[in-house]
């Protein structure tokens, strides 16, 4: 019995079948013994309003009459006097005198009394009714009961139990199966689905279930499936994109290092290409680092250590690490920061996202444009935002710009010289302090990205 299906059906079989056993056995108890003491009741009321006749008027007549009553019936009558003596009876034989003869003559019960009350083994069951008219006028009148038509009765009702426990039985075993079966099939179907997801096979479509425990596991079981779809096609995309990337600079380097060793050169010609060999291997490293963040933020084996720390000196910092590039760039930075608040953040990678918005703040910014840091509290909440006035992103390309190698213009990322993962970064980074990061821009006109980070 290795389903749990069988093993469920089968408690539920056998405690409903003991229970049924055992309420049988009570009711059948219960209406055998009503029956038997309502034909012990009957005799001894029979029994007494005889011998009330009796005694109201003790004749020969009154007992022929007695007699007669009685006669052709299931039960007889003997009217006996003090010595013993049967003085009538309404048995035709005499057998029922000699079968019963010591005990009529040993009577002493005082008060009407059942004196044979075996009714399962002997053929009657006998009460005597003590009567007494005068001195001389004693004995008993003595009802005989038989028990052929209670035999028959509790054997009728002995079949229609047996019957009845067999229907049971029968309605109970098709319970039974048609039980197992119900829980068995969806147990089956998740078991094989599970399997399947093991074997690295995730195509996998179980059928809707109602809302119960099974429905649960296995609409969970069929989320896991989809979720491990979308990784395994996330991750194949991603892997095609990460070696188209290093594809590029690759082709370059090769192509260009060929050209450089070429011996007719003159040495500024070999310069000029050693320098975009030096470019392309530097794009490459950014990459792999870039790659290389991704990696440890998707592996969750960094943590963010939240301190307190003042935001001006914080920005004015990183301020002075940027500035020297927009003013190669000829832009203008502006930095923002009224109010001299404490910060909740890791300083440490709070900085590289704070750098990377910058960067791109540079990079897709034509020259002479202005960018501005701005950093202030609205609440309970901090809010840094990252503005320039630069190219701007187009409004069907600003919900994927934080997707992992997406780049708006793959064309013009050599231009730029983007590889479409700094956002990525940033964005897993500023959830990770448990904020939000939120784009608006216009094609053209520029972009803000802008950071909000709670109090705790
Ligand atoms: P990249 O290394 O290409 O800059 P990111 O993940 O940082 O990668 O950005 C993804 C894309 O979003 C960029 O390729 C660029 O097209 C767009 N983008 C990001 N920041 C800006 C910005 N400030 N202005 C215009 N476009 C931007």
């Amino acid at each position: 019995m290795s389903k749990i299906s069988t093993k469920l059906a089968t408690y539920f079989f056998l405690v409903v079948f003991i229970m049924e056993i055992f309420l049988m056995y009570h009711l059948h108890q219960n209406m055998l013994n009503t029956r038997v003491d309502e034909e012990f009741s009957l005799l001894l009321a029979n029994g007494a309003n005889h011998r009330d006749v009796l005694v109201e008027n003790f004749t020969e007549m009154t007992i022929e009459h007695i007699v007669l009553m009685e006669k052709n019936g299931n039960r007889e009558v003997m009217i006996t006097n003090r010595e013993g003596a049967v003085l009538n009876s309404s048995a035709q034989s005499t057998k029922l005198n000699e079968k019963y003869e010591s005990l009529i003559h040993n009577l002493h019960n005082e008060e009407d009394a059942v004196i044979v009350s075996d009714w399962l083994t002997s053929p009657y069951i006998v009460s005597a009714h003590p009567y007494e008219v005068n001195d001389q006028q004693t004995g008993y009148v003595v009802m005989f009961q038989n028990t052929d038509s209670l035999n028959q009765m509790v054997d009728e009702m002995n079949r229609h139990f047996i019957i009845s426990g067999v229907v049971i039985l029968i309605v109970l075993l098709i319970v039974y199966f048609v039980l197992s079966k119900i829980l068995t099939r969806p147990l089956i179907r998740m078991k094989e689905a599970t399997e399947k997801l093991s074997k690295g096979d995730f195509n996998v479509s179980l059928p809707v279930l109602e809302k119960d425990e099974l429905g649960e596991l296995s609409s969970s079981i069929q989320k896991l499936a989809n979720d491990l779809n979308h990784y395994k096609s996330e991750r194949n995309e991603f892997l095609a994109a990460i070696a188209h990337e290093l594809s590029t600079p690759l082709t370059y380097l090769s192509g260009y290092s060929k050209v450089a060793m070429r011996t007719e050169l003159t040495d500024e010609e070999r310069n000029h290409y050693l320098q975009i060999i030096g470019e392309e291997s530097k794009r490459m490293q950014d990459l792999v680092k870039s790659l290389l963040d991704l990696s440890r933020i998707d592996e969750t084996s960094f943590t963010v250590s939240k301190v307190y720390f003042p935001v001006r000196p914080f920005l004015e910092t990183i301020y002075k690490l940027v500035a020297p590039s927009y003013e190669i760039k000829e832009m203008t930075l502006n930095l923002i920061c009224e109010e001299d608040f404490q910060l909740f953040a890791d300083p440490i990678r709070m900085e590289q996202v704070i750098l990377n918005l910058l960067d791109n703040a540079l990079k897709y910014s034509n020259p002479h444009s202005v960018a501005t840091l701005h950093a202030y509290k609205k609440g309970e909440q901090t809010i840094l935002s990252v503005t320039d006035t630069g190219i701007g992103i187009p409004a069907d390309k600003v919900g994927y710009i934080f997707e992992k190698l997406y780049r708006v213009e793959k064309s013009r990322s050599r231009e730029y010289g983007g590889s479409g993962i700094g956002l990525a970064v940033v964005k897993e980074l500023v959830e990770a302090h448990g904020g939000t990061i939120e784009v608006k821009s216009v094609v053209g006109g520029g972009s803000t990205f802008q950071i909000t980070l709670e109090e705790s």
